[in-house]
């Protein structure tokens, strides 16, 4: 028998969690234990803060004043594309788009690069372990164009076939796709190695990036992509926020997705010109104060370390793993050897969805459906799981009372 108090934090994390007000709260009245954070995370009050602080004393609209005030919002907008380009080691603030999150990521991708490239014929190559917007944003702009979209397979594991999908880098592939972690199985893809075939192969790659940063330090440089996305509200940043990351010269060749104010240079009846990459992606008046939270969100992980977070994210792992095994009939879905602290798993005799809506009336959030991953559920041949995803404001103690409670809705659907 795994016991929590046999292993110490690997950090302080009590004092962690005091940074998280909604850590604190009773659901049902008992203490709520979160995991359900790859869905959205919880946010520190250095983020609640800076949005405040936005509304409170910054309020204006961006590049559109000239006043201190307009000054203030544009620099906190932009601010924050500076700490997402130092965040995932962009070579430069001028390839970090600001999106509302990863599914507009994708979206402008595949509208303003895909869509215009391709022809009947072309393919645009995906996995099965997708989540739903790294499929269904290609299907539209595939079926638009003539082009398919094909996906490449994984094992039982949950671990991508490599050497598959790079025997499916085939000619007529126009863009390759893969997510970078799995957000229901938690697998740890190896995007550079996949960068490395698809660059040998003159295909560009998109990497799916939203389970991966609230976990590790990402370098885009280092993995070799030519697209990284990302959504803000799953790395304590507020929702409406996100990032497309793009090579220079990818950004200079596209046109524009959304346009109106703000990306463009100058506009005529008998033309218009257009502003230079990011602006001229970015239409409209954005989430500046989410962008200022998100600005806070990066600043709070930089003060963590990913070193320690990691560390600590990996003793969560083992020991919600462990103490899972030992319950007879669960049998976890998704046991790639690199993975990060996601566990989806089913109980033999109880529906994914009644254990969860249990587990929410003893103070436990996880999320069971599909995890709008179809194709994946498809593939394990169920309807649904149930997840438990933790973070590094996650404890071994939550762990056990997670188990507690699942052993004791358990009993009640027997
Ligand atoms: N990709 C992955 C791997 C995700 O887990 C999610 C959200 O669950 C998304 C994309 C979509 O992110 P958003 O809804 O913030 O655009």
């Amino acid at each position: 028998m795994t016991d929590s108090t046999a292993r110490a934090p690997a950090f302080d994390v009590q004092r962690i969690r005091a940074d998280f007000p909604l850590l604190s709260r009773q659901v049902h009245g008992k203490p709520l234990v979160y995991f359900d954070n790859a869905n959205t995370s919880q946010k520190p009050r250095q983020v609640i803060e800076a949005v405040d602080r936005h509304y409170r004393e910054h309020n204006a609209n961006v590049a559109r004043a000239v006043h201190q005030l307009g000054e203030e919002a544009t620099s906190a907008y932009e601010g924050a594309r500076d700490a997402l380009a130092r965040f995932v080691n962009a070579p430069s603030r001028n390839e970090v788009v600001l999106t509302s999150g990863t599914t507009h990521a994708v979206n402008l991708v595949a509208y303003s690069y895909a869509l215009p490239m391709l022809k009947p014929g072309d393919a645009i190559l995906t996995t099965v372990m997708e989540h739903h917007a790294n499929i269904v944003p290609w299907q539209l702009v595939a079926t638009r164009s003539g082009a398919t979209v094909k996906a490449a397979p994984i094992d039982e594991r949950g671990e991508l076939l490599v050497e598959r999908y790079i025997e499916m880098l085939t000619p007529e592939v126009k863009l390759a796709c893969v997510t970078h972690v799995s957000n229901v199985l938690g697998t740890v893809n190896p995007v550079r190695e996949i960068a490395r075939a698809c660059r040998k192969r003159g295909i560009p790659l998109l990497v799916d990036g939203s389970q991966a940063v609230p976990h590790r330090p990402v370098d885009v440089q280092a993995l070799g992509c030519d697209f990284y996305v990302v959504t803000g509200h799953k790395m304590l940043a507020p929702t409406g926020t996100g990032m497309l990351w793009a090579k220079k010269e990818h950004l200079d060749a596209m046109p524009p997705f959304f346009g109106g104010g703000e990306m463009i240079r100058e506009v005529k009846f008998s033309g218009t010109t257009f502003a230079d990459p990011p602006h001229k992606f970015e239409a409209g008046t954005p989430n500046i104060a989410g962008f200022a939270g998100m600005a806070a969100a990066i600043d709070y992980y930089r003060t963590l370390g990913f070193d320690a977070i990691r560390r600590h994210e990996a003793a969560l792992l083992e020991y919600a793993t462990a103490r899972l095994r030992e319950i007879p009939g669960l049998r976890i879905i998704g046991e790639a050897a690199d993975k990060e602290p996601v566990i989806s798993f089913l109980l033999d005799g109880a529906q994914a969805t009644d254990l969860a809506t249990l587990l929410d009336l003893q103070g436990v959030a996880v999320r069971s459906g599909h995890h709008c991953a179809h194709p994946l559920m498809q593939f394990y041949g169920v309807p649904a799981t149930l997840r438990a995803s933790l973070a590094f404001y996650n404890t071994l103690e939550e762990v056990d009372a997670f188990v507690a409670a699942l052993l004791k809705v358990r009993k009640l659907l027997m």
